[in-house]
């Protein structure tokens, strides 16, 4: 066993308290101290991976390089550290039973009866020192997703205190509750956290760390009652207040002294003193924005604003670079009809139609499409959205009426969107789309992607099963929308433009994976920036 260091975050009290943040925010105080830190995710849900539930359930599907379909939170990761996860960052128990089961299978288990202890927790232990033993990383986070006390996550919390038997002061379990503030009493309340930490006790783990998630300062004397009942030293009892922005977290881990504690417990030295000059200057944009811009980001999940969590993000960061204030106008795609869509759309400066699955909505994002190119008003189509855009163009330019995608319509007369060659004959729907990164080359020199990006040739992340049928290739360019991103070994669209119109881009992957705060990326960099200019005619 190599020096990596393991680090656990558990959650009490109640979900979403926002662990993942949490985790990303040492993890980037970490990296800035010089350490090579990477972050893992756990889903104690039966699902083998998240690419099958409903956004409604779940929020956004999180696409990794290597194609893995995994939860929101390694979005985070990838956005706070400006590296990439890959499968490995993210393991549900779906996964560990399915190995489980495959073994018992092949009689890898030589007659033994199979049993949560030991064969699932030795499982569960496996993936995550998997991460550890690449050494690549000094430190592992491995977050625990649900809330202790959960029947699903009893697995994980007995691997982590097996763990913390083999490997001693290498693992760290840091324990993120809730403070809840009684406003008729004026008080804040540590009992919910008292009881969340003698439920983890019950399962054999001594929490290292507490970290109080707080509406309000928590003064020194909570803090002492909170380290005398929970057997934990004063230092190590840490806030987190509420911010205005996710990315002011890290700044507040450093106040209190996170990842000093860390560090310490971890008998791991101060390497470097903190360099967080990008980050804080990335803050200074984002919380000076000269001007605003209102974007429409159509889709049919949008009162789950976590269903489009990485377009949002990636809308804060290309808002910062421009340092201009986005502001999302949520807009339901089954809201726009034909007598509305141009008094909902019309006080817009640029239009996003998101990702999606089936025909649910298309009507109202096709006039979404209609809109934005009759305007002249930016457009972003991404995936769906670049789908949504070629059925429109086909329709209202080409005249081909009745234009759709196979996925919508099987029988249509023109079929302009098609499932991919490679796709035909898949029953399984787990796990068998167009998945993770691919080369597109870009190819014609003076288009807005060019611009954007500024060089020929770009990897980006997929997600999809069907395709621009190129059938139609020449009909399209011939009325004025035009192929410029193509991928080099299977010719397929991934780019189209309207040369003619100010910014109208679609696009067949989901760009959205890739913008990281160090990082945005160019495409909603400059998409804002039309948008902008849009604005100031
Ligand atoms: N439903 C479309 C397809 O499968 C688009 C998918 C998406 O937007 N991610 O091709």
């Amino acid at each position: 066993m190599s020096e990596t260091r393991y680090i656990f975050v558990t959650g009490g009290v109640t979900s979403s308290l926002g662990k993942g943040i949490l985790a990303a925010s040492l993890a980037k105080l970490l990296q800035s101290r010089g350490y090579k830190v990477t972050i893992q995710k756990l889903d104690p849900y039966i699902n083998v991976d998240p690419g099958t539930l409903n956004p409604y359930e779940h929020g956004e599907c999180y696409v990794t390089e290597d194609g893995a379909e995994t939860d929101l939170d390694l979005g985070h990761y990838e956005r706070f550290l400006n590296e990439t996860t890959s499968q490995a960052n993210n393991v549900t128990t779906g996964r560990i039973y399915q190995s489980v089961i495959n073994k018992e299978r092949k009689g890898d288990y030589l007659g033994k009866t199979v049993q949560i202890i030991p064969h699932i927790t030795d499982e569960i232990k496996r993936r995550i020192k998997i991460l550890g033993s690449k050494g690549k990383y000094d430190i592992v986070i491995t977050e625990i997703g649900g809330t202790v006390g959960d029947i699903e996550s009893l697995p994980y919390i007995e691997s982590v205190r097996q763990l913390k038997w083999e490997l001693g002061s290498k693992v760290l379990v840091i324990h993120l509750t809730l403070v809840p503030y009684l406003a008729a009493t004026g008080e804040l309340k540590t009992k919910p956290t008292q009881h969340s930490v003698k439920q983890l006790l019950e399962a054999g783990v001594q929490p290292d760390i507490l970290v109080l998630r707080t509406e309000y300062d928590i003064d020194l004397n909570i803090r002492k009652k909170v380290a005398l009942f929970c057997n934990v030293a004063l230092e190590a009892v840490v806030q987190s207040i509420n911010v205005s922005t996710i990315y002011d977290v890290p700044l507040k881990m450093l106040e209190e002294k996170l990842d000093l504690t860390v560090l310490k417990k971890l008998a791991l030295p101060i390497k470097e003193k903190i360099n967080l000059s990008a980050w804080n200057s990335f803050l200074t944009r984002l919380k000076s924005p000269t001007q605003t811009v209102e974007i429409g980001l159509v889709g049919k999940y949008v009162e789950l604003h976590d269903a489009y969590k990485s377009i949002v993000e990636a809308l804060i960061h290309a808002g910062a670079e421009n340092r201009c204030n986005v502001n999302i106008n949520w807009i339901h795609s089954e809201s726009v009809k034909n007598d509305n869509y141009t008094k909902i759309l019309s006080n817009l400066n640029g239009i996003i139609v998101a990702p999606g699955f089936g025909h649910r909505g298309m009507s109202g994002k096709i006039l979404a499409a209609k809109y934005a190119r009759e305007s002249n008003t930016p457009y972003f189509g991404i995936c769906l959205g670049m789908q949504v855009a070629v059925i429109e163009f086909a329709r209202n330019v080409l005249k081909l009426e009745e234009a759709d995608s196979t996925e919508m319509t099987p029988k249509t007369p023109y079929p302009v969107i098609d499932l991919m060659e490679q796709q035909k004959g898949i029953t399984n729907y787990g796990g068998t789309m167009r998945l993770g990164a691919y080369e597109c080359r870009i190819v014609e020199n003076d288009s807005n992607v060019f611009r954007a990006y500024n060089k020929l040739t770009i990897h980006e992340r997929h997600r999809h099963r069907y395709e621009f049928n190129d059938t139609f290739i020449e009909k399209f360019i011939a009325g004025g929308m035009v192929p410029v991103g193509i991928n080099p070994e299977t010719d397929l669209v991934e780019i189209v433009e309207i040369p003619k119109h100010k910014w109208f881009v679609g696009i067949q992957f989901h760009p959205e994976y890739r913008s990281t705060v160090l990082n945005p990326h160019p495409l909603f960099v400059d998409f804002i920036k039309n948008s902008i200019v849009e604005e100031e005619k």
